[in-house]
Parts: structure tokens; C-alpha cells; sequence
């Protein structure tokens, strides 16, 4: 039976019909090669980056905007957030640094994504 999944590879959004796994893989209702990669990830091992925030030490700047440098297994998304939740910044980042080094065992990790400056906000 095939399986639905809409691409999210483009904002084209394709629906996907997927069948089959591995050499077996049937993939039909994509209108590139990316779509039949993305259900193949998609059926074996599923993975998003994560992008969110992080508490911070500074009263002008509380709360800093946050993403993994790469994709986290869907499966290990609670993890990364229980983590990410026990964070406090206690130093003024840059977009880049890191903040988290390997993300709950995924090896992937957590940057900043704002420049905290000094006492003002600068988001990129
Ligand atoms: S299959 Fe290709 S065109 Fe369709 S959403 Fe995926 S990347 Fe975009």
C-alpha cells in the first residue's frame, strides 16, 4: 500500500505517493529527483532541522533564536528539546557560535542565529 507524504524539500510542496523501500523504493507525484530522496530519508530515518530559542542571562536580551548546524532524527526531537530547555546563555554570541556543542548525543550542534551585540538586538 502506498504511503502519502507531501515533499518538503520546496515550497512546491509535492504530494508524494511512496511505495516499496531500498532498491524497491516506487515514488510517484514528485516533479524532481529531490522528492524520491526525500522519501527514501523520509521511510528509513526522518530528520528536521530544529530551529527555536534558548534562555538567556541578559535582561536586554532574554531569549535567543537557535538552530542545529544540520539535521536531528525526528526520533531524538524530545531529547534535543528537554537539552535546549536546560539551557541559560551566560556569554553574548554572534550568529554561529556555538551553543550546545553535540546536541543530545546526535553529534549535531546547536548555534546561535542573532547577534546578541552588546545590549542590543541585530537578527539575521
Ligand atoms: S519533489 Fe521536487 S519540486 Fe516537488 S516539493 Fe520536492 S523538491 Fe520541490
Amino acid at each position: 500500500m502506498a504511503k502519502e507524504l507531501i515533499c518538503i524539500q520546496c515550497p512546491q510542496g509535492c504530494r508524494l505517493q511512496v511505495s516499496g523501500r531500498g532498491e524497491g523504493l516506487k515514488v510517484r507525484g514528485n516533479k524532481c529527483a529531490r522528492g524520491i530522496a526525500y522519501a527514501g530519508k523520509e521511510l528509513t530515518n526522518p530528520s528536521r532541522t530544529l530551529t527555536t530559542t534558548v534562555r538567556t542571562c541578559f535582561p536586554d536580551f532574554p531569549v535567543l533564536p537557535v538552530r542545529t548546524r544540520g539535521e536531528v532524527p525526528l526520533a531524538r526531537i524530545f531529547a534535543c528539546m528537554e537539552e535546549i530547555n536546560a539551557v541559560r546563555v551566560e556569554r553574548r554570541l554572534r550568529p554561529g557560535d556555538v551553543v550546545l556543542d553535540r546536541l543530545a548525543g546526535t553529534g549535531v550542534p546547536l548555534i546561535a542565529t542573532a547577534d546578541m551585540g552588546e545590549g542590543k538586538a541585530v537578527y539575521h
